[in-house]
């Protein structure tokens, strides 16, 4: 015999009906020899709304009746579509009668206002009588003879309605006798439904179809059970989660049961049971797909280097934690917990204690929560009057991920690969379980962290594809531009060969600010920031923090004061920040060692290697030095491109003004030029060397030298350059000074023993900052391992293009 088992979207509609008609046909043309038993589950969709049609009426609200009305539209549409019209009668009155009674037991929930399990189970059984008389219909008219057979009379259950448990014994002859009896070669079974000995319908709980199916192919010890539904398979992770899940084509009993137990929703927990004490192979199959593969679920299962077979969640999960001194040593709390809670039927999904025995904690499902705590405290009211334990806890909103795998036991490493992997991505873990089987892995976090969890362990289990990195870009000026040029020609060679895939979900300017949680296309990204909402700082940063993504990175490629002080709020959600914003590192030293430690604290990044010598290695060199244990007695630094470059090509013929403007032009300065050309700017970088280095320094401990008069650096812009030509003499005679010596002018930066100093300086062709041309920039760093050649880090130090490749390599650099 071989049994195959049709799910809700596999019979939806009269189109999927179809496509289960002639599935059943090759499986009768595969066994001719054999019996072939079908079972049905309801019409997608009918058993939720037949149960919130029986809630209404309890309720008092007539809409019931509309969906009633619904429903019977919707058996109707497929008896008329499927059944030839002359055959059409007797299945179109079996059909109204049926849903006249639905209507007739929800009248009386109505005018009774009360809706116990016992009818909840009357009404919701039609879902299953009903799709399986229109299967059974539909094979006949197409000339296939089967059995219509109402599985009451098969499964016998007790009486806990709603989630019956199955007297095997009984069930297993009633199914024998009747298969073994009966004359036909198919048989129609609706899934879900059972009976209780005093003929009450009853049903095995919400999924139970599946559980129908593997009851009778377990009795009557069937060759194979086929489980029919929308996906090719049992995946790697709900394939609704994480869209890289792939379909598993082998797997164990027990990783199915472990699976399903924790979450993986296409098979019903119970299933497994039933086939796997007679050892009857089970395949999941792809009603919509019934040439892939699909799943085969056996015994032995060959190994394929994998030591993780899936990832599942259970959401809606609340922690009970019993607590208290009293219960240390003393046998019989456990006992006494598990008890109350059984007694109410509350099924436990995890449970941890730790050895110092002073607290036990159960997962159970969030909906029991009330009822569960109402029967512990009373069941330890003895214990919490004198003190000895505490009233239960109760934690709700959380959610259980597990790693599964028969592969597990023995290889030590997984458990610190899968709490590096969330830890990394900032998700909190409230309690861990480990089966002694070793076969799962189960953490309880925050249900809102589920998604982010499930996928950042599919990529580090199973991904030998990407890893995706999510990136909120504010800026879109000069640097911005070209990052996110930069990006998109990359974008390829990253997910080929570094097996990155880095998307931009997030985009914002001073304007707009714009999100796409597939990626903004970056083809024409100006487009679409065009037609975002209106830009709102705290907004923006809401929204990446709310929307949770792993591996989020927050680029700051503005100048701008007000971005710089969100930093904190996204790593302390474990969020990367890479900024070519200096205003962050620069400010005050409190600020400064915040954000340092808050990204220890999240395992967050913090990088800013463009804040000294735009694309230079200089930060990540020192941050070397000192790692390795290097000490900086020394740093001489020439770190304004823009004062290199003015310098470098002011001679006195053409006035400083439009030097400085053709650097400005160029796109050397800051967006305000003033912060350049006043040696702020060689501050600020400075004071970042040092406070790299380790020196507790603020911009007031720093001497500033500078060669500006006073009058260029009040009112606007526009009135710096009119103000600089006024002053034209000024700088000449700078010049001069040190032409006539044979000297160059540099803006030199300089840090040693805790202090600080910029300023112009003449420097001859014996100095290792003679020869610097353009915009160049140089670094010597003295360390107690280069106490007198120092090393030296020099080349283009500003410019769009090479600052937007420095922010390219801190994206990198967080993403791994
Ligand atoms: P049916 O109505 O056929 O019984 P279900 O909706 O009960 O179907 O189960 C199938 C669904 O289970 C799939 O559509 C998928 O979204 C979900 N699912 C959850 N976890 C997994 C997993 N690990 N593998 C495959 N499907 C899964
Ligand atoms: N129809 C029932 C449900 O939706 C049983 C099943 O489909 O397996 O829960
Ligand atoms: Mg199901």
């Amino acid at each position: 015999m071989q049994v195959l088992k049709f799910g809700g979207t596999s019979v939806a509609n009269a189109e999927n009906m179809n496509k289960v008609s002639s599935i059943v046909q090759q499986a009768l043309v595969r066994m001719p020899q054999s019996k072939t038993i079908v079972v049905v589950s309801a019409l997608g969709g009918v058993t939720d709304v037949l149960l919130q049609s029986g809630g209404l009426a309890a309720a008092g609200d007539e809409s019931y009746k509309e969906l009633l009305q619904k429903v019977e539209q919707r058996h109707l549409e497929a008896v008329k579509a499927l059944i030839p019209v002359t055959q059409q009668s007797s299945v179109l009155s079996w059909v109204k009668q049926r849903c006249n009674e639905i209507e007739d037991i929800c009248n009386g929930v109505f005018l009774l206002g009360e809706l116990s399990a016992r009818t909840k189970d009357r009404i919701v059984s039609f879902g299953e009588l009903l799709s399986s008389k229109i299967i059974a219909a539909r094979l006949n008219a197409l000339g296939i003879e089967n059995i219509w057979v109402d599985s009451r009379e098969l499964i016998r259950t007790d009486s806990h309605y709603g989630s019956a448990s199955v007297d095997f014994s009984l069930t297993n002859s009633l199914c024998n006798d009747f298969f073994s009896a009966a004359a036909a070669k198919l048989f129609i079974v609706p899934g879900f439904v059972a009976a209780d000995d005093k003929g009450n319908t009853t049903t095995l709980g919400r999924g139970g179809s599946d559980y129908t199916a593997a009851i009778i192919a377990g009795a009557v010890s069937a060759q194979s059970l086929e489980i029919w539904t929308d996906v090719s398979g049992m995946m790697t992770a709900d394939p609704r989660l994480v869209p890289n899940a792939r379909i598993l084509p082998h797997i164990s009993y027990q990783e199915a049961m472990e699976l399903s137990h924790f979450g993986a929703k296409v098979i019903y927990p119970p299933t497994i049971q039933p086939v796997m004490s007679k050892n009857i192979p089970v395949w999941i199959k792809n009603t919509f797909a019934p040439e892939d593969h699909g799943t085969l679920i056996e015994n032995d299962v060959h190994k394929n280097g994998n030591n993780i077979r899936g990832i599942s969640s259970i959401s809606k999960i609340a922690l009970l934690s019993l607590e208290g001194s009293g219960m240390v040593g003393i046998p019989g709390f456990s006992r006494r917990l598990f008890e109350s809670l059984a007694n109410d039927f509350i099924n436990v999904i995890l449970i941890t204690q730790g050895s110092s025995e002073h607290s036990i904690c159960v997962g159970i499902d969030e909906a029991l929560a009330e009822k569960a705590k109402l029967a512990v405290d009373k069941t330890f009211a003895h214990e919490i009057e004198t003190g000895r334990v505490e009233p239960l806890r109760i934690e709700k909103g959380l959610a259980i991920v597990a790693l599964v795998g028969d592969n597990m036991k023995s290889h030590p490493g997984i458990s610190g690969k899968m709490f590096g992997a969330i830890g990394r991505n900032g998700v909190n873990v409230r309690a861990i379980a480990q089966g002694s089987s070793e076969r799962n892995i189960s953490a309880v976090i925050a249900a809102t962290d589920v998604k982010k969890a499930i996928n950042v362990l599919h990529e580090d289990f199973f991904e030998t594809t990407y890893k995706q990195i999510n990136l909120f870009v504010a800026g879109t000026g000069n640097v911005g531009g070209k990052l996110l040029a930069q990006l998109k020609q990359q974008q390829q060679y990253l997910q080929q060969n570094m097996r990155l895939q880095v998307r931009i979900v997030g985009m914002a300017n001073s304007k707009k600010m714009v999100f796409s949680d597939e990626g903004i296309d970056l083809d024409n990204w100006r487009d679409h920031l065009q037609k975002g909402e209106t830009m709102d700082l705290g907004n923006f940063v809401e929204t990446i923090r709310s929307k949770n993504l792993r591996n989020s990175v927050f680029v700051d490629v503005t100048a701008n004061e007000l971005v710089a002080q969100v930093y904190d709020q996204l790593l302390a959600k474990s969020i990367s920040v890479v900024a070519c914003n200096k205003v962050a590192c620069s400010s005050a030293f409190a600020y400064y060692k915040k954000l340092k430690d808050l990204a220890r604290e999240y395992n967050a990044f913090f990088l800013f290697e463009t804040n000294v010598g735009a694309g230079l290695p200089v930060i990540g060199t020192l941050n070397d030095l000192m790692r390795s244990g290097d000490v900086v007695t020394r740093i001489e630094a020439v770190l304004s491109g823009t004062l290199n470059f003015v310098f470098n090509n002011y001679d006195g013929t053409r006035s400083f003004a439009q030097v400085v403007k053709q650097a400005q032009d160029e796109g050397y300065t800051e967006p305000d030029p003033r912060l350049d050309l006043s040696g702020t700017d060689v501050m600020r970088k400075i004071m970042i060397l040092a406070r790299e280095a380790g020196e507790r320094l603020d911009m007031e401990d720093i001497t500033n030298n500078t060669f500006m008069p006073a009058s260029c650096m009040v009112g606007s812009v526009d009135d710096f350059y009119k103000e600089m030509e006024k002053q034209e003499k000024h700088f000449k005679e700078i010049y001069q000074k040190a032409a006539e010596s044979g000297k160059k002018l540099k803006f030199v930066a300089k840090f040693e023993g805790g202090k600080a100093a910029v300023g112009l300086q003449h420097v001859d062709s014996q100095s290792d900052f003679y020869h610097l041309y353009g915009k160049d920039n140089v670094v010597l760093f003295y360390t107690n391992r280069y106490p007198d050649q120092p090393l030296v880090v020099k080349g283009a130090g500003a410019g769009a293009e090479v600052t937007a490749s420095g922010v390219f390599a801190d994206i990198i650099r967080a993403a791994h």
